[in-house]
């Protein structure tokens, strides 16, 4: 029997431009090619076209799939039989798939209470080793490192090249997408990984849409200039104090006349609140912090925008639950009761305004 997939490999569709040669083994879960998404309430009010590029779509819910589909297939090319990573969760929740794929081992490290439920029952399931470390992702990293110096263990972090590598592929696909016609990309800055490959995927394709960078208040080490001790923000994917990519976070906005500013934890759940009530994009809330900062400073004159929303919203139910938590209606098994429950005054719908 011949296996037909219906959708390559992003290492296949986009190998000419990926360090693999044509008899690497490929190790996919049919990443990328994630939908690119209109946004008419967000447009009317920026005054822009505006797009969602939604990297939820990806097998494990997150961008992180793209770098890893290449990190883990370049992992067992070179013949390591385990992965490694410190992760706020969704980079854990990736590699653990694509290692359990692969058949070889996978050990994550992630902080410990900090990591939103979805991503800790991915990893889980999945098969991973999960250590939960009494600090923080960047104590965490830190002694990762240290362990891949002395193990023959692939560290799959964003500071893998091969991660950065698969990670621009989606501004590959926003070009052909748009016909190369983008004026400015809006995206959440965490690890910095993620922004540094789409100007890369950018500048490979000759195109240089300007890149807003948006951090947490509360977790914003690159508007700050120096590193953040104790990171805290409810967008927990980008509570990130010391960003291994951070110099070509930078580089990469100020060369695309763009910036990196930050949104405050209130702007970042209007936003996700914004985009799950008037949209229908349930997107989680470090996602929703590329939104929030479009909405808080404004397109800066672009006429074509995208936001890159980098993970799905049922990563995170403990916050959609926490800004939603009186909206259930209960009811006795009568008509009467049914009727006003159903027919009754409006509830408070999920706005910002309602925050
Ligand atoms: C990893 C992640 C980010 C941050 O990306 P970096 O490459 O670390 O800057 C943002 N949002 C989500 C959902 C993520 O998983």
């Amino acid at each position: 029997m011949t296996i037909v997939s219906t959708r390559p490999s992003l290492i296949d569709r986009w190998r000419e431009h990926l360090p693999f040669e044509p008899d690497d083994p490929v190790v996919s879960l049919s990443e990328g090619a994630t939908p690119l998404v209109f946004a008419p309430v967000i447009s009317e009010l920026v005054g822009t076209e505006v797009y969602f590029k939604t990297e939820g779509a990806n097998p494990t819910g997150s961008f992180k799939d793209r770098g890893m589909t290449c990190a883990v297939s370049a992992a067992v090319r070179d013949g390591a039989k385990a992965v490694i990573c410190a992760s706020t969760g969704n980079t854990a929740a990736s590699a653990a798939a694509y290692a359990a794929r692969a058949g070889i081992t996978c050990a994550v490290i992630v902080p410990e209470g900090k990591i939103a439920m979805g991503k800790l029952a991915q990893t889980l399931i999945h098969g991973a080793r999960v250590v939960s470390l009494q600090g923080s992702f960047d104590e965490g990293l830190e002694l990762v490192r240290t362990l891949v110096a002395e193990h023959p263990i692939s560290l799959v972090n964003s500071l893998n090249e091969y991660r950065i590598e698969g990670q621009k592929t989606a501004a590959f696909e926003l070009l052909e997408d748009l016909s190369g016609d983008l004026d400015l990309l809006c995206i959440p800055v965490g690890n910095a990984g993620n922004i540094t490959s789409y100007w890369r995927g950018f500048r490979e394709m000759g195109a240089s849409p300007r890149l807003f960078g948006f951090q947490a208040a509360g977790a914003a080490p690159l508007v700050l200039g120096h590193p953040v001790e104790h990171p805290d923000t409810v967008a927990s994917a980008i509570r990130i104090g010391k960003p291994v990519r951070g110099e070509d976070a930078l580089t990469a906005a100020a060369e695309s006349g763009g910036t990196i500013r930050t949104v405050s934890d209130s702007e970042i759940l209007d936003a996700y609140k914004l985009m799950a009530a008037k949209e229908g994009m349930f997107a989680e809330p470090a996602s929703a912090s590329s939104v929030a900062g479009l909405l808080k400073y404004g397109a800066d004159g672009a006429r074509r925008v995208v936001c890159v929303l980098t993970g799905r919203g049922l990563k995170d139910p403990e916050v959609a639950l926490s800004v939603t938590r009186d909206a259930v209606i209960p009811c006795p098994v009568e008509i009467g009761a049914m009727e006003e429950a159903v027919l009754g005054p409006p509830r408070e719908p999920a706005t910002a305004a309602s925050q």
